[in-house]
């Protein structure tokens, strides 16, 4: 069988994987990362939604190809109709080509000088005692081996080395999503982005409308566990609805999990770390993610490095990631994901009463997990004794 040798194995060439690579390589460590798609980034499973800081701090900048649109407003309709336009002045958000982003940050991580092998796809962690020291993998019908001194799992949120590493096998709570890429459309204004909420559209998440451009928006749906009938039934019906997406021409069709229980209690083990979605790290209330896989596959790379020179790869001393990343971008998953449970108890009727006294910053802060405790405190004082009681549901 061949084995291969490296000092860190990445499992995943996603947006956390090929940033955990180019990081690792940068800081001059031997990285192998391995994907079992022939191209990074493709097939899409996204909306392709990302801010501008996400971009920039993946190493790129928000031009063509990367980016198909950009995006300077967040509408929110309310399950009455009521549409709440949101601008920020230090925002602004684009619609990725999320193919074309996937594969440039894994040729970037190339060029840093990490090693990428594609077509290889993980079967499952190898192990002496508690330790992890490697991954079982196939290639072209080939059982082949990696021996690593660090195993970096970014392979998404059904990740094999997760679960075959005895961490969790599944999310306690998830979002599942379709969408489809249409074309054919006249949109009035294709620098905003749609997020219709009520339980008519998509029971416990929303509906969204991406636009790439005038013609071209990614429009889908996301429902969790209280859906009666199938999501892309919801889909359907939502497109259904719209004069705008009746006559369209559906591109693409995909979807996908997203889970939104919040990051794992356990991400890091002797010789691993988990990173991206396979670790839970995503923004509950929005279902974003490629913002915070950027992020913590480069504080996962650090970490391994730092861990490799300094002799000692275990647990305690890769839970530096998790420290790190707790500090700003753990704290917003967990409020986010507070924000989510607490919406959960409103009924339509309550979401148009708070889409009556909640402030446009207010609703940023909630849905991004920024602030919460001072968005919540300010809206309590505007808020009607039904919503005061389900809103202080959050501050218990
Ligand atoms: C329908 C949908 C819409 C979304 N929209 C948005 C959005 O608009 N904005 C946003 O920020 N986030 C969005 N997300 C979430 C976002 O896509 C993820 O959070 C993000 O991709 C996570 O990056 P990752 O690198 O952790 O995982 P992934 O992007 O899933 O990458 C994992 C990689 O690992 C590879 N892999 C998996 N198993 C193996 C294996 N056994 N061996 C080798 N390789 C393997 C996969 O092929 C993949 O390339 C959406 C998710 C879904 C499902």
């Amino acid at each position: 069988m061949q084995q291969y040798h490296c000092d860190v194995l990445v499992v995943g060439a996603g947006p956390a994987g090929s940033m955990t690579a180019k990081t690792v390589a940068e800081l001059g460590v031997d990285v192998i990362f391995i994907e079992e798609h022939e191209t990074p980034g493709t097939p899409v499973f996204c909306g392709e939604g990302v801010s501008k800081n996400g971009i920039r701090n993946a190493g790129l900048e928000p031009v063509a190809p990367i980016v198909c649109q950009e995006i300077a407003t967040a509408r929110v309709v309310a399950p009455n109709g009521k549409k709440i336009d949101l601008h920020a002045t230090d925002w602004t958000g684009y619609t990725l080509d999320r193919s074309e982003f996937d594969k440039t940050l894994a040729e970037n991580a190339v060029k840093a000088g990490a090693k990428l092998m594609v077509k290889v796809s993980a079967t499952g962690v190898i192990r002496e005692g508690d330790q992890i020291v490697g991954v079982k993998a196939i290639k072209d019908g080939e059982e082949i081996e990696f021996r690593a001194k660090v195993v970096i799992g970014a392979d998404g949120h059904w990740s094999i080395i997760r679960r075959s590493a005895g961490l969790a096998n599944y999310f306690d709570d998830w979002v599942t999503c379709a969408q489809y890429k249409l074309s054919g459309l006249d949109l009035d204004d294709s620098s905003i982005n749609e997020f219709w909420m009520g339980s008519k559209y998509a029971p416990g998440g929303y509906a969204w409308v991406f636009p790439k451009s005038k013609s071209v928006a990614n429009v889908g749906i996301g429902v969790r566990d209280r859906h009666t009938k199938p999501a892309i039934e919801y889909l359907k019906d939502f497109i259904a609805n719209d004069p705008r997406f009746r006559n369209a021409k559906i591109e693409r069709k995909n979807g996908g999990i997203c889970p939104v229980s919040g990051t794992l209690d356990r991400i890091v083990m002797d010789g691993l770390i988990l990173t991206g979605d396979a670790a839970g790290q995503l923004i509950p209330m929005t279902g974003a993610g490629i913002h915070c896989s950027i992020q913590s596959g480069k504080m996962a790379g650090r970490a391994a490095v730092e861990a490799i020179r300094d002799g000692d790869v275990s647990e305690e001393r890769l839970s530096a990631y998790r420290t790190e990343f707790d500090e700003y971008w753990g704290k917003r998953i967990t409020e986010a994901g507070k924000v989510l449970y607490m919406l959960d108890k409103f009924s339509d009727e309550d979401l148009n009463v708070l889409a009556e006294v909640i402030s446009n910053e207010d609703i940023m802060h909630m849905a991004n997990g920024l602030n919460v405790a001072s968005a919540i405190a300010s809206l309590v004082k505007k808020s009607p004794l039904k919503l005061m009681q389900l809103i202080k549901v959050f501050l218990r």
